[in-house]
Protein backbone atom coordinates (compact mmCIF):
# COMPACT_ATOMS: atom_id res chain seq x y z
CA UNK A 1 0.00 0.00 0.00
CA UNK A 2 1.27 3.70 -0.61
CA UNK A 3 -0.80 5.27 1.89
CA UNK A 4 1.17 7.31 4.60
CA UNK A 5 3.62 5.45 7.17
CA UNK A 6 2.39 6.72 10.18
CA UNK A 7 -0.94 7.74 11.87
CA UNK A 8 -0.37 11.14 13.54
CA UNK A 9 -2.07 11.56 16.73
CA UNK A 10 -2.96 15.35 18.29
CA UNK A 11 -2.88 15.38 21.82
CA UNK A 12 -5.09 18.26 22.91
CA UNK A 13 -4.27 19.84 26.24
CA UNK A 14 -6.33 22.36 27.98
CA UNK A 15 -3.93 24.27 30.44
CA UNK A 16 -5.10 26.93 33.38
CA UNK A 17 -2.27 27.70 35.94
CA UNK A 18 -0.66 24.18 35.29
CA UNK A 19 2.47 25.60 35.22
CA UNK A 20 3.45 22.74 38.07
CA UNK A 21 1.81 19.95 36.02
CA UNK A 22 2.91 20.67 32.85
CA UNK A 23 6.77 19.11 33.52
CA UNK A 24 5.02 15.93 34.92
CA UNK A 25 2.97 15.99 31.86
CA UNK A 26 5.56 16.41 29.26
CA UNK A 27 7.79 13.71 30.69
CA UNK A 28 4.82 10.98 31.27
CA UNK A 29 3.32 11.92 27.55
CA UNK A 30 6.92 11.35 25.77
CA UNK A 31 7.37 7.91 27.57
CA UNK A 32 4.29 7.22 26.44
CA UNK A 33 4.89 8.66 22.90
CA UNK A 34 8.14 6.66 22.43
CA UNK A 35 6.61 3.13 23.48
CA UNK A 36 4.13 3.78 20.56
CA UNK A 37 5.09 2.46 17.07
CA UNK A 38 4.72 3.67 13.90
CA UNK A 39 2.63 6.64 15.16
CA UNK A 40 3.62 10.03 15.49
CA UNK A 41 2.44 12.11 18.33
CA UNK A 42 1.79 16.15 17.86
CA UNK A 43 0.96 17.89 21.35
CA UNK A 44 -1.27 21.38 21.10
CA UNK A 45 -1.43 22.62 24.55
CA UNK A 46 -3.91 25.69 24.80
CA UNK A 47 -3.36 28.22 27.29
CA UNK A 48 -6.32 29.04 28.66
CA UNK A 49 -5.11 32.39 29.69
CA UNK A 50 -3.30 31.60 32.42
CA UNK A 51 -1.99 33.74 34.89
CA UNK A 52 1.19 31.47 36.17
CA UNK A 53 4.16 30.81 34.21
CA UNK A 54 2.04 28.03 31.98
CA UNK A 55 2.77 30.13 28.84
CA UNK A 56 6.71 30.68 29.41
CA UNK A 57 7.12 26.56 30.23
CA UNK A 58 5.04 26.37 27.00
CA UNK A 59 7.27 28.74 24.88
CA UNK A 60 10.37 27.04 26.48
CA UNK A 61 9.12 23.19 25.25
CA UNK A 62 7.60 23.59 21.87
CA UNK A 63 11.61 25.50 21.25
CA UNK A 64 13.17 22.18 22.55
CA UNK A 65 10.93 19.77 21.35
CA UNK A 66 8.95 20.30 17.84
CA UNK A 67 5.82 17.85 18.66
CA UNK A 68 4.83 20.78 21.14
CA UNK A 69 2.85 23.35 19.41
CA UNK A 70 0.63 25.91 21.92
CA UNK A 71 -2.26 28.51 21.68
CA UNK A 72 -2.41 31.02 24.06
CA UNK A 73 -5.88 32.91 24.21
CA UNK A 74 -6.02 36.45 24.75
CA UNK A 75 -7.83 35.65 28.68
CA UNK A 76 -9.54 32.87 30.16
CA UNK A 77 -12.15 31.13 27.85
CA UNK A 78 -13.01 28.14 29.60
CA UNK A 79 -12.18 24.73 29.06
CA UNK A 80 -14.94 23.84 26.86
CA UNK A 81 -13.39 27.07 24.54
CA UNK A 82 -10.11 25.38 24.84
CA UNK A 83 -10.98 22.07 23.36
CA UNK A 84 -12.78 23.42 20.91
CA UNK A 85 -9.54 25.30 20.20
CA UNK A 86 -7.69 22.51 20.42
CA UNK A 87 -9.85 20.36 17.65
CA UNK A 88 -10.04 23.37 15.68
CA UNK A 89 -6.20 23.29 15.35
CA UNK A 90 -5.40 19.87 15.31
CA UNK A 91 -3.09 18.09 12.49
CA UNK A 92 -3.50 14.69 13.60
CA UNK A 93 -5.42 11.74 11.98
CA UNK A 94 -7.09 10.70 15.67
CA UNK A 95 -7.10 13.97 18.02
CA UNK A 96 -7.41 12.63 21.77
CA UNK A 97 -8.15 15.55 24.71
CA UNK A 98 -6.37 15.30 28.24
CA UNK A 99 -5.75 16.82 31.40
CA UNK A 100 -2.30 18.52 32.18
CA UNK A 101 -2.65 17.21 36.01
CA UNK A 102 -2.41 13.63 34.90
CA UNK A 103 -6.03 12.74 36.20
CA UNK A 104 -6.90 11.01 32.53
CA UNK A 105 -3.23 8.85 32.08
CA UNK A 106 -1.59 9.36 29.01
CA UNK A 107 -0.29 5.53 29.65
CA UNK A 108 -4.11 4.51 27.86
CA UNK A 109 -3.18 5.82 25.08
CA UNK A 110 -2.02 2.80 23.26
CA UNK A 111 -4.85 1.02 24.01
CA UNK A 112 -6.82 3.62 22.83
CA UNK A 113 -5.28 4.00 19.71
CA UNK A 114 -5.41 0.15 19.30
CA UNK A 115 -8.97 0.29 19.59
CA UNK A 116 -10.01 2.88 16.91
CA UNK A 117 -7.07 1.55 14.80
CA UNK A 118 -8.11 -2.53 14.88
CA UNK A 119 -11.39 -2.67 16.26
CA UNK A 120 -13.51 -0.43 14.00
CA UNK A 121 -14.38 2.28 16.59
CA UNK A 122 -14.49 5.92 15.71
CA UNK A 123 -13.67 6.89 19.66
CA UNK A 124 -12.92 5.73 22.45
CA UNK A 125 -14.10 7.55 25.82
CA UNK A 126 -12.79 7.29 29.12
CA UNK A 127 -15.22 7.05 32.34
CA UNK A 128 -14.35 7.07 36.38
CA UNK A 129 -15.07 4.22 38.07
CA UNK A 130 -14.46 5.29 41.46
CA UNK A 131 -14.71 9.00 42.77
CA UNK A 132 -12.28 8.25 45.17
CA UNK A 133 -10.55 11.28 46.93
CA UNK A 134 -13.53 13.81 45.79
CA UNK A 135 -15.67 15.59 48.34
CA UNK A 136 -18.74 13.17 49.05
CA UNK A 137 -20.93 15.98 48.48
CA UNK A 138 -19.62 16.72 45.30
CA UNK A 139 -19.76 12.84 43.87
CA UNK A 140 -23.80 13.10 45.51
CA UNK A 141 -24.62 16.03 43.43
CA UNK A 142 -22.77 14.43 40.22
CA UNK A 143 -24.91 11.46 40.66
CA UNK A 144 -28.31 13.48 41.05
CA UNK A 145 -26.99 15.52 37.94
CA UNK A 146 -26.61 12.26 36.06
CA UNK A 147 -30.11 11.44 37.21
CA UNK A 148 -31.91 14.20 36.44
CA UNK A 149 -29.77 14.84 32.80
CA UNK A 150 -30.47 11.34 31.42
CA UNK A 151 -34.30 11.75 31.95
CA UNK A 152 -35.14 14.81 31.13
CA UNK A 153 -32.61 14.70 27.25
CA UNK A 154 -32.56 12.72 24.51
CA UNK A 155 -28.75 12.30 24.60
CA UNK A 156 -27.46 9.99 26.79
CA UNK A 157 -24.43 10.98 29.64
CA UNK A 158 -22.42 8.21 31.06
CA UNK A 159 -22.48 8.76 34.86
CA UNK A 160 -18.59 9.41 35.86
CA UNK A 161 -17.36 9.87 32.13
CA UNK A 162 -14.54 12.42 31.83
CA UNK A 163 -13.47 14.52 28.67
CA UNK A 164 -10.33 12.32 28.53
CA UNK A 165 -11.03 10.00 24.74
CA UNK A 166 -9.40 9.22 21.00
CA UNK A 167 -11.25 10.46 18.17
CA UNK A 168 -11.14 9.44 14.92
CA UNK A 169 -10.90 12.52 12.03
CA UNK A 170 -14.41 12.22 11.15
CA UNK A 171 -16.06 12.57 14.64
CA UNK A 172 -13.46 15.00 15.05
CA UNK A 173 -15.09 17.04 12.22
CA UNK A 174 -18.52 16.07 13.57
CA UNK A 175 -17.86 17.72 16.80
CA UNK A 176 -16.04 21.22 15.21
CA UNK A 177 -19.59 21.46 13.01
CA UNK A 178 -21.89 22.14 16.18
CA UNK A 179 -20.18 25.09 16.76
CA UNK A 180 -22.33 26.35 19.52
CA UNK A 181 -21.32 29.63 21.61
CA UNK A 182 -22.98 27.67 25.34
CA UNK A 183 -20.72 24.41 25.05
CA UNK A 184 -20.92 21.16 27.02
CA UNK A 185 -18.63 18.73 25.22
CA UNK A 186 -19.73 15.54 26.74
CA UNK A 187 -23.29 16.05 25.71
CA UNK A 188 -21.69 16.70 22.00
CA UNK A 189 -20.00 13.32 22.23
CA UNK A 190 -22.99 11.77 22.88
CA UNK A 191 -25.21 13.79 20.24
CA UNK A 192 -23.00 13.49 17.34
CA UNK A 193 -23.26 9.28 17.85
CA UNK A 194 -20.31 7.60 15.96
CA UNK A 195 -19.23 4.02 17.58
CA UNK A 196 -17.87 4.56 20.84
CA UNK A 197 -15.96 1.87 23.21
CA UNK A 198 -15.98 3.16 26.89
CA UNK A 199 -12.93 1.96 29.17
CA UNK A 200 -12.89 3.20 32.84
CA UNK A 201 -10.23 3.45 35.42
CA UNK A 202 -10.17 4.21 39.34
CA UNK A 203 -9.95 7.91 40.31
CA UNK A 204 -6.37 9.42 40.38
CA UNK A 205 -5.54 12.56 42.09
CA UNK A 206 -3.89 15.69 40.30
CA UNK A 207 -0.12 15.55 40.43
CA UNK A 208 0.57 18.73 41.03
CA UNK A 209 -1.63 21.93 41.43
CA UNK A 210 -5.05 22.45 42.57
CA UNK A 211 -8.37 22.44 40.73
CA UNK A 212 -10.11 25.04 39.56
CA UNK A 213 -13.29 23.99 39.31
CA UNK A 214 -15.37 25.48 42.39
CA UNK A 215 -18.12 23.63 43.10
CA UNK A 216 -20.41 26.77 42.15
CA UNK A 217 -18.47 26.69 38.40
CA UNK A 218 -19.96 23.05 38.37
CA UNK A 219 -22.82 23.50 38.96
CA UNK A 220 -23.48 26.59 36.72
CA UNK A 221 -21.77 24.17 34.01
CA UNK A 222 -24.48 21.58 34.69
CA UNK A 223 -27.20 24.18 34.04
CA UNK A 224 -25.72 24.84 31.36
CA UNK A 225 -25.82 20.88 30.17
CA UNK A 226 -29.41 21.08 30.60
CA UNK A 227 -30.95 24.10 29.17
CA UNK A 228 -28.26 23.06 26.12
CA UNK A 229 -29.89 19.51 25.93
CA UNK A 230 -33.14 19.37 27.01
CA UNK A 231 -36.07 21.66 26.74
CA UNK A 232 -37.97 19.68 29.60
CA UNK A 233 -37.63 22.74 32.40
CA UNK A 234 -40.13 24.42 29.64
CA UNK A 235 -42.35 22.27 29.41
CA UNK A 236 -42.32 21.71 32.96
CA UNK A 237 -42.76 25.68 33.51
CA UNK A 238 -46.09 25.06 31.25
CA UNK A 239 -47.12 22.32 33.24
CA UNK A 240 -47.08 24.34 36.58
CA UNK A 241 -48.72 27.16 34.30
CA UNK A 242 -51.82 24.60 33.68
CA UNK A 243 -51.82 22.94 36.78
CA UNK A 244 -52.47 26.16 38.48
CA UNK A 245 -55.10 26.88 35.76
CA UNK A 246 -57.47 24.31 37.00
CA UNK A 247 -56.93 24.98 40.32
CA UNK A 248 -57.62 28.48 39.98
CA UNK A 249 -61.30 26.99 37.87
CA UNK A 250 -62.00 24.40 41.05
CA UNK A 251 -61.19 27.47 43.62
CA UNK A 252 -63.94 29.90 41.57
CA UNK A 253 -66.45 27.03 41.63
CA UNK A 254 -66.05 26.52 45.16
CA UNK A 255 -66.17 30.27 45.85
CA UNK A 256 -69.49 30.87 43.71
CA UNK A 257 -71.15 27.87 45.59
CA UNK A 258 -70.25 28.79 48.52
CA UNK A 259 -71.86 32.64 48.33
CA UNK A 260 -74.64 30.78 46.92
CA UNK A 261 -75.32 28.15 49.76
CA UNK A 262 -74.37 30.26 52.37
CA UNK A 263 -73.61 33.62 51.23
CA UNK A 264 -70.90 36.46 52.70
CA UNK A 265 -67.52 35.37 52.59
CA UNK A 266 -65.68 38.21 53.90
CA UNK A 267 -62.92 36.22 55.54
CA UNK A 268 -59.96 34.60 54.73
CA UNK A 269 -57.77 37.39 53.54
CA UNK A 270 -54.81 35.97 55.09
CA UNK A 271 -54.87 32.66 52.71
CA UNK A 272 -55.77 34.83 49.86
CA UNK A 273 -52.21 36.52 50.52
CA UNK A 274 -50.70 33.67 50.82
CA UNK A 275 -52.06 32.33 47.72
CA UNK A 276 -51.06 35.00 45.65
CA UNK A 277 -47.66 35.07 46.64
CA UNK A 278 -47.37 31.83 46.10
CA UNK A 279 -48.60 31.89 42.48
CA UNK A 280 -46.44 34.75 41.90
CA UNK A 281 -43.11 33.52 43.11
CA UNK A 282 -44.19 30.42 40.76
CA UNK A 283 -45.02 32.78 37.95
CA UNK A 284 -41.06 34.57 38.28
CA UNK A 285 -39.77 31.05 38.71
CA UNK A 286 -41.08 30.02 35.34
CA UNK A 287 -40.54 33.08 33.60
CA UNK A 288 -36.64 32.83 34.89
CA UNK A 289 -36.85 29.50 33.17
CA UNK A 290 -38.04 31.13 29.91
CA UNK A 291 -35.17 33.97 30.51
CA UNK A 292 -32.27 31.05 30.55
CA UNK A 293 -32.99 29.56 27.37
CA UNK A 294 -33.48 33.51 25.92
CA UNK A 295 -30.25 34.30 26.86
CA UNK A 296 -28.55 31.26 25.86
CA UNK A 297 -30.68 32.03 22.48
CA UNK A 298 -29.20 35.94 22.58
CA UNK A 299 -25.89 34.86 22.98
CA UNK A 300 -25.92 32.46 20.23
CA UNK A 301 -27.49 34.38 17.91
CA UNK A 302 -24.41 37.47 18.48
CA UNK A 303 -22.04 34.39 17.10
CA UNK A 304 -19.35 35.86 18.72
CA UNK A 305 -16.35 33.93 18.65
CA UNK A 306 -15.51 30.89 21.06
CA UNK A 307 -11.96 32.12 21.72
CA UNK A 308 -9.66 34.44 21.02
CA UNK A 309 -5.82 33.89 19.99
CA UNK A 310 -2.88 35.88 21.31
CA UNK A 311 0.15 33.64 20.75
CA UNK A 312 0.97 30.96 19.27
CA UNK A 313 4.06 28.50 18.82
CA UNK A 314 4.61 29.85 15.03
CA UNK A 315 4.67 33.46 16.53
CA UNK A 316 8.10 32.70 17.82
CA UNK A 317 9.89 30.95 15.40
N1 LIG B 1 -8.91 24.15 32.53
C1 LIG B 1 -8.95 25.10 31.51
N2 LIG B 1 -9.66 26.27 31.71
C2 LIG B 1 -10.33 26.53 32.87
C3 LIG B 1 -10.29 25.55 33.90
C4 LIG B 1 -9.57 24.38 33.69
O1 LIG B 1 -8.36 24.91 30.44
O2 LIG B 1 -10.93 27.60 32.98
C5 LIG B 1 -8.14 22.89 32.32
C6 LIG B 1 -7.15 22.55 33.42
O3 LIG B 1 -5.90 23.14 33.20
C7 LIG B 1 -7.06 21.04 33.31
C8 LIG B 1 -8.46 20.65 32.86
O4 LIG B 1 -9.05 21.83 32.31
O5 LIG B 1 -6.12 20.60 32.33
C9 LIG B 1 -9.30 20.10 34.00
O6 LIG B 1 -9.31 21.01 35.06
P1 LIG B 1 -9.20 20.55 36.58
O7 LIG B 1 -8.14 19.52 36.74
O8 LIG B 1 -9.08 21.81 37.37
O9 LIG B 1 -10.64 19.92 36.80
P2 LIG B 1 -11.03 18.51 37.44
O10 LIG B 1 -10.02 17.50 36.98
O11 LIG B 1 -11.00 18.72 38.90
O12 LIG B 1 -12.38 18.26 36.89
MG1 LIG C 1 -8.08 17.56 37.09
Amino acid sequence: MDSKKSDLISVVVPCYNEQEALPFFYDEMVRVASSMVGVEIEMLFVDDGSRDKTLDTLRELSARDKRVRYISFSRNFGKEAAMYAGLENSAGDFVAIMDADLQDPPSLLPEMYRAVKEEGYDSVATRRSTRKGEPPIRTFFAKVFYKIINKISKVELVPGARDYRLMSRRMVESVLSLSEYNRFSKGIFAWVGFKTKWLSYENIERVAGKTTWSFFKLFKYSLECIIAFSTAPLAISSLFGFFFCILAVIGIIFVIARQIIWGGSAYGWASTVCIILFVGGVQLFTIGILGQYLSRTYLETKKRPIYLVAETEKDKK
